[in-house]
């Protein structure tokens, strides 16, 4: 998503607009969301910051959408356009999240079943909103491809181009359904209204952080893109070493000394899988796990 910012940032640049692109990060672990903003202006950008009202989302992962520490809908107007990366119709997105705003779907491989694991996802998300803006053309996105992943060599720039111009074109009719918003002055920032909460005792207003061993009650499992399973025929019940390694303490061992993966508040670091000796725990995408216990139930 960083390099996608990039890419896109580098072709409205290409096309004289003025660009900021910055990524933001959240927590260091595997299938954390992570953010990146573009801001462009025909005159210079004096604002700082997150976009605190964006033109356009793209969202490369639709499982982050329900998510509210994704922030997926923050500052989410009846002007902003919803670009999602998913097999489900804009129809079913807009009724699902209640949205004024218009809802696309970026149509790019449909063949692929898990869309967070689209290969150069970033570039075709990047090539899609360079479309929907209207403003950037093919030649000026595939020269902001070749300056951004150059490095990587002839064979993945050509891979890149490939799938973003796939995108590019697969959205030809709804060039444009991103509008320029006007000026934003600093006199026009409203300053966030202070909210008065009555007084309550500690027990009522934050029970969840002074109360003991609360901690458990954040399901930490819920962004796992990659679920450990273990093997219980090839586990010699050396415990020590999965529970031990386990960052999240994910891994209890039962009194016969049995590990006993929760997953509730297992994040699919994986780790437990690249320690475990006899290599009894195996890694299968949380899509397909998903999938396979809707059919046993
Ligand atoms: S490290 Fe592997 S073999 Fe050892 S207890 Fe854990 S799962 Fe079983
Ligand atoms: S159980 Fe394995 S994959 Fe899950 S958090 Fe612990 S080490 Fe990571």
């Amino acid at each position: 998503m960083k390099t996608a910012s990039r890419v896109l940032g580098t072709a409205f640049f290409l096309e004289g607009f003025e660009v900021q692109d910055a990524p933001r990060y959240g927590a260091e672990r595997r299938g954390a969301p992570i953010f990146a903003y573009v801001r462009a202006s025909r005159q210079a950008i004096n604002e700082r910051g997150i976009i605190q009202h964006p033109d356009l989302v793209v969202v490369a992962d639709d499982s982050l959408v329900p998510i509210p520490a994704a922030g997926v809908l923050q500052g989410l107007d009846r002007h902003t356009v919803m670009l999602i990366n998913s097999h489900d119709a804009p129809e079913v997105w807009t009724q699902r999240l209640n949205l004024d705003g218009p809802v696309l779907i970026l149509p790019a491989s449909e063949e692929v079943e898990d869309r967070a694991e689209l290969p150069f996802v970033g570039t075709a998300c990047a090539a899609a909103a360079a479309r929907l803006l209207g403003v950037i053309g093919r030649d000026s996105l595939q020269q902001a491809i070749g300056a951004e992943l150059g490095h990587l060599g002839p064979k993945l720039v050509a891979k890149n181009e490939k799938v973003a111009l796939q995108a590019y074109d697969l959205l030809e009719h709804h060039t444009g359904t991103v509008t320029e918003g006007t000026e934003v002055r600093a006199t026009q920032y409203q300053v966030p209204a202070w909210i008065e909460t009555p007084f309550e005792t500690v027990g009522r207003s934050a029970p969840s952080i002074h109360a003991a061993a609360t901690s458990t009650q954040v399901k930490t499992g819920l962004w796992r893109t990659m679920r450990p399973i273990i093997d219980y025929s090839r586990c010699n019940r050396c415990w020590w070493v999965c529970s031990t390694f386990c960052p999240d303490g994910a891994i209890s061992v039962s009194s016969d000394g049995k590990p006993l993966i929760d997953y509730d508040h297992c994040k699919g670091c994986l780790i437990c899988v690249s320690k475990c000796p006899p290599h009894a725990i195996e890694a299968i995408s949380e899509h397909a796990a998903q999938a396979a216990e809707a059919e046993r139930a």
